[in-house]
């Protein structure tokens, strides 16, 4: 869409610059033409006007001289016959010349051309009168030598200084023409100049206009070359370059016969950090993590982000020998907290080796071989693992293991374990928590932790946690009518808390064997009510409302506080064994068992402790203030025969636990 949006705009901005240039052609087009017409046109008219007045003093210049002729020609003819044809010719001359000069005379003319004429009319007019009596006197016969003489030495140069005038009116047009036309030349000259001109100038902005948009795509084009090759969240290389720079790698290597590593790493329970603090803090997370890493590794290396938490590194020559250096580097640089506002939030991650060309040939095979090392040391909880080939069937078996999950859950191959939970001031089992086991038919008992996320991969939990509920409730009731008054503790997924139905068939199994709410208790994780605020909240409230227990599971690792718990229908808290057993080795681990003690019980919760191995836990626990324990020490999980078994043993009315006596 946004490119779409920018293919547009750029369209138009050519289309643009094409009509700026078109304009400039249309207007320089139509001035030089104008232009043009207009020089033509002064050229015309010039040259018309200058025709007519040529031919003007021409007509003008011969009546002159005809005139001339005649006067000369007077006095010498005899037969006044042929004299008073001269005459005749002479007055005729006299009006064309007067015609001519009238008609030039309204002509258009100049102040030099006005002069001329004025000048030409003061002659005439002097020698006017002179002339007529010269003709008079031909005409009548008086002397020929003195009328001669007379004509030569007066009329004849007046009659001259007429013509030379005449003459320079010719002359003048003359003159004018050639100016005019050296004006249209040069008119024409300054066309092509300015024509010249504008057409470089249309040329420059069209080559601005071209060298603009060329150079807009080219930014476009690298903008979105940046987009398509980096991780626009961290900066860091996406997949495409990732596997561009693993090609190259692998090319690099093959010629140098150098080994190389990839590491791809997966951070442990972000989407905790996600769902609980929001977000931001979540992507500014992620961004940190890429930081980090680039700086772990050197400027060689290629650090990428595949999506979601997964990073990959492209280690330059690493050989087996260096993969514990590098993973330890990279460990370690993300075992410094991470601040943000006023906390600080622990982060922990899981790295898969697989080496080039050892191991894998290909960029796929690497990534592929990376991901089930790093499968293998999140499941071994080893902070890092190189690829090995038989690691191949624990991740492939996965695939076959759900399927086999769905037909354990129809064909009664799993198992309830129980364990038992101890209340310290009575001393006495008070409830059980119910522990799912697969006894599978091939690999043997598989413990919660290897299936229990396959079930929740593979949409499993649903049918799981009714199968576990239908059953422990069944035990249940068994071990009511055994007279074992008694509560059931049954966990749940966090994917359970999506499940709309869920109280409704709680319900009904309640009903079905005829058990009281309130002897059944649901454990859930922090976070698996962090990831489900809503639905979670909902179903949660219903349960609470049925009057079943609810107790929160593991408490102290998520990121909740117990202000956040205060807003949950809760009614117990069970202390995370990992505290537990800090608290035996540390004062700090104690302060903390003390402190959230303290505040569950001011917020009128049931506080169990669970992982209780030693007497001494069990003793600290006790002066604590805690209200029950489960753990080895007083028993491990144990099928329902045996759980019958040892609560018939120790569990007599007054009798205490021979542990803990
Ligand atoms: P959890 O709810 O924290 O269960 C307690 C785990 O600690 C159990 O492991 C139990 O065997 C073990 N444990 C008990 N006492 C001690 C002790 O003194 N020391 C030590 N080191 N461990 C002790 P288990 O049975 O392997 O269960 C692991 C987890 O699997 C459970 O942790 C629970 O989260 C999950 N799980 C078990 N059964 C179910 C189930 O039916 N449904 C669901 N959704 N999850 C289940
Ligand atoms: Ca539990
Ligand atoms: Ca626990």
């Amino acid at each position: 869409m946004k490119k779409n949006t920018q293919h547009l705009g750029m369209g138009v901005r050519i289309g643009a610059g094409f009509v700026v240039v078109l304009a400039l052609m249309v207007a320089l087009s139509a001035i030089s033409l104008n232009y043009v017409a207009e020089a033509n046109q002064r050229l015309r008219d010039i040259a018309h006007n200058n025709n007519v007045k040529t031919e003007l003093a021409t007509t003008m210049h011969s009546a002159l001289r005809e005139r001339a002729l005649s006067m000369h020609a007077l006095p010498i003819l005899a037969d006044p016959f042929e004299k008073e044809i001269e005459v005749q010719r002479f007055g005729e001359q006299g009006i064309i010349y007067l015609q001519a000069r009238n008609r030039f005379e309204r002509m258009p003319l100049n102040p030099q051309e006005k002069e001329i004429l004025a000048h030409i009319l003061k002659l005439t007019r002097e020698a006017q009168s002179e002339t007529r009596a010269l003709v008079e006197a031909a005409i009548f016969s008086t002397s020929q030598t003195k009328i001669l003489d007379r004509l030569r030495s007066v009329a004849m140069p007046k009659q001259h200084a007429i013509a030379e005038q005449v003459s320079a009116l010719i002359d003048l047009q003359r003159q004018q023409t050639t100016a005019a036309v050296l004006d249209a030349k040069n008119s024409y000259e300054r066309v092509r100049n300015l024509m010249l001109g504008l057409g470089a100038a249309a040329l420059l902005v069209g080559m601005m206009i071209a060298w603009f948009v060329s150079r807009q795509v080219a930014q476009q084009a690298k903008q979105l070359a940046v987009q398509a090759m980096y991780d626009p969240l961290t900066g860091l290389a996406n997949r495409s370059l990732l596997h561009d720079q693993l090609d190259h790698e692998i090319e690099l290597s093959k010629r140098a016969h150098t080994p190389f590593g990839v590491v791809l790493m997966d951070l442990d329970r972000f989407k905790e950090v996600n769902d609980t603090l929001g977000h931001n803090v979540g992507d500014e997370l992620l961004r940190e993590v890429g930081r980090r890493l680039q700086e772990a590794v050197r400027a060689v290396d290629t650090v990428a982000r595949l999506g979601g938490d997964e990073y990959v590194v492209l280690i330059h020559s690493l050989k087996p020998t260096d993969v514990p250096i590098v993973a330890n580097k990279i460990l370690d640089t993300l075992d410094k907290p991470f601040h943000w506002k006023n906390r600080s939030i622990d982060i922990s991650a899981s790295l898969g080796f697989s080496l080039y060309p050892s191991q894998c040939t290909d960029a796929s095979g690497l990534l592929r071989c990376a991901d089930i090392a790093m499968y293998v040391a999140k499941r071994a909880g080893k902070g890092y693992a190189l690829y090995a080939p038989d690691q191949e069937h624990t991740n492939l078996s996965d695939l076959s293991l759900k399927s086999e999950l769905r037909e354990a859950i129809q064909s009664d191959q799993l198992s309830l374990h129980y364990q038992p939970q101890i209340n310290h001031r009575s001393r006495r089992v008070v409830g059980v928590e119910a522990l799912v086991r697969w006894n599978h038919p091939s690999r043997g008992f598989l413990a919660p932790d290897q299936f229990i996320p396959l079930a929740e991969d593979a949409g499993l939990i649903g049918p799981l946690t009714h199968w576990v509920l239908k059953t422990a409730l069944k035990q249940l009731a068994t071990l009511h009518r055994q007279g074992h008054d008694l509560t059931m503790a049954v966990n749940l997924s966090a994917r359970d808390l999506q499940d709309m139905e869920l109280p409704a068939s709680i319900l009904t199994l309640l009903a079905a064997y005829g058990i009281a709410p309130g002897k059944l208790t649901l454990e859930i994780t922090e976070s698996a009510v962090m990831a489900n605020p809503g639905d979670g909240l909902a179903i949660l409230t219903e349960l609470d409302r049925m009057g079943v227990v609810i107790a929160i599971d593991d408490f102290g690792t998520g990121y909740s506080s117990l202000a956040y718990l205060k807003r949950l229908p809760v009614d117990e808290l069970k202390i995370d064994k990992s505290f537990v057993t800090d608290m035996e080795e540390n004062d700090n681990g104690a302060v903390i068992v003390r402190s959230t003690i303290d505040l569950a019980h001011n917020l009128g919760l049931k506080v169990i402790a669970e992982g209780v191995e030693t007497r001494a836990a069990w003793d600290i626990l006790e002066i604590l203030g805690c209200d029950c324990s489960q753990g080895y020490l007083m028993a491990r999980p144990m099928p329902a025969e045996k759980l019958e078994a040892w609560l018939q043993e120790t569990a007599q009315p007054g009798i205490e636990m021979a542990v803990l006596a």
